[in-house]
């Protein structure tokens, strides 16, 4: 374990009540320079001051996250932005007031009062408003911009409940605020503003096709688009280059037809000898497999529930001991293109063509 221990205060805001007199004290945790982890839309993610360049670094440390992957400031208000930045592109206006507050994170050109601890050492800066109510007045209470990465351990599923994050944290920051499962359930979608056209950083629940409708123009960094991750692989997003989401176990992801995906998932369960099995279903093909374990991730119907489940079902993989993950996968359009990237690095780019 790195780190020293402390103990982790737990606060309990699921109940929607009283809500801003119970974030006093997690907002003063985080004006002394502390780490507090708390709900957003997306995910759960660990907050600390991020223009105390202080208090940055312990979130790394919490995590054992590299330094060169940046943090996303979260904000409350959108007049916030204009001490962080160093100009606003008119389209920056346009994309927040569609889709602020909300599950997409847009990167600007830094000020002088950002520091470089925050952004990894890049002059640029990514900034989100989050929609959920207790992120909003937790932000609002700690009176500073809060640097939040997800709030797992580096390389881990990032966490949908707080349960997750005490798993992988407790310990190691000074207070987890639940707010219950979280609604969205993968991270947001980063969209770099500083250029002539925007480009996708990270596909997130903010579809391509939700942006090119409000902006006309769009582009997809190369390297989220890349299905190998060789030398050269150098993602605008530092964090996209990193394996993350992982099971303990193996995993592999069975790419074709639905009914030959199933044949084959079954054949290769059979030659697992003594290893635990699990597989990574649909509603719709869940009593179709012969493994040791077979969860549904959701209804082919609906990407959205998809999306909700998939860490939470990574980590019930580990939960049940599972050694050998097996993975159907979807259709790469919408918001299906966040879902497979997600897959993709829990599998470290396993991918079997049926
Ligand atoms: P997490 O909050 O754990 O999802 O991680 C934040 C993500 O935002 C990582 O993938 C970072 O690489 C990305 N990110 C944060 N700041 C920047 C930036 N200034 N430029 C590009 N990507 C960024
Ligand atoms: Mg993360």
């Amino acid at each position: 374990m790195r780190g020293s221990k402390m103990k982790t205060e737990y606060v309990d805001l699921r109940e929607d009540k009283d809500i801003r007199e119970r974030l006093k004290k997690a907002a003063e945790i985080i004006k002394d320079g502390g780490l507090v982890a708390f709900p957003t839309e997306t995910v759960y993610g660990l907050g600390a001051n991020g223009l105390n360049d202080e208090a940055v670094p312990k979130i790394y440390e919490a995590k054992g996250r590299p330094s060169d992957n940046p943090l996303i400031l979260h904000i409350s208000e959108f007049d916030e932005i204009k001490s962080l930045v160093k100009e606003i592109p008119n389209i920056a206006y346009v994309l927040a007031d569609e889709f602020w507050p909300g599950p997409l994170t847009m990167v600007f050109n830094k000020s002088d009062i950002v520091p470089y601890r925050t952004t990894g050492g890049l002059e640029s800066v990514a900034l989100r408003m989050p929609s959920n109510k207790i992120a909003r007045e937790f932000i609002k209470a700690a009176g500073v911009p809060v640097a939040a990465p997800s709030a797992n351990s580096s390389g881990r599923p990032s966490p949908t409940k707080a349960s997750h994050v005490l798993k992988d944290l407790e310990g190691r920051i000074d207070m987890v605020i639940d707010g219950g499962e979280v609604d969205i359930g993968i991270e947001s979608t980063i969209v770099d503003v500083t250029g002539e056209v925007p480009i996708i950083l990270r596909p997130g629940f903010i579809t391509e096709e939700m942006l090119l409708e409000a902006i006309g123009r769009v582009e997809v960094d190369e390297a989220v688009k890349s299905l190998v991750q060789g030398l050269d692989f150098k993602p605008k997003a530092p964090g996209m280059k990193y394996r993350h989401y992982a099971p303990y176990g193996k995993m592999a992801i069975y790419k074709g037809d639905n009914k030959k995906v199933i044949e084959v998932i079954n054949e290769e369960i059979k030659k697992q000898i003594g290893k635990k099995t699990a597989v990574l279903a649909t509603d719709e093909t869940k009593d179709l497999y012969e493994a040791d374990i077979v969860v549904s991730v959701g209804s082919r119907q609906s990407a959205k529930s998809i999306a909700h489940n998939l860490f939470n079902v990574l980590r019930k993989f580990d939960e049940m001991g599972a050694e050998m993950i097996f993975s159907e996968s979807f259709d790469e359009n919408k918001l299906g293109f966040a879902i497979m990237n997600r897959l993709h690095k829990s599998a470290g780019y396993n991918i079997i063509n049926v």
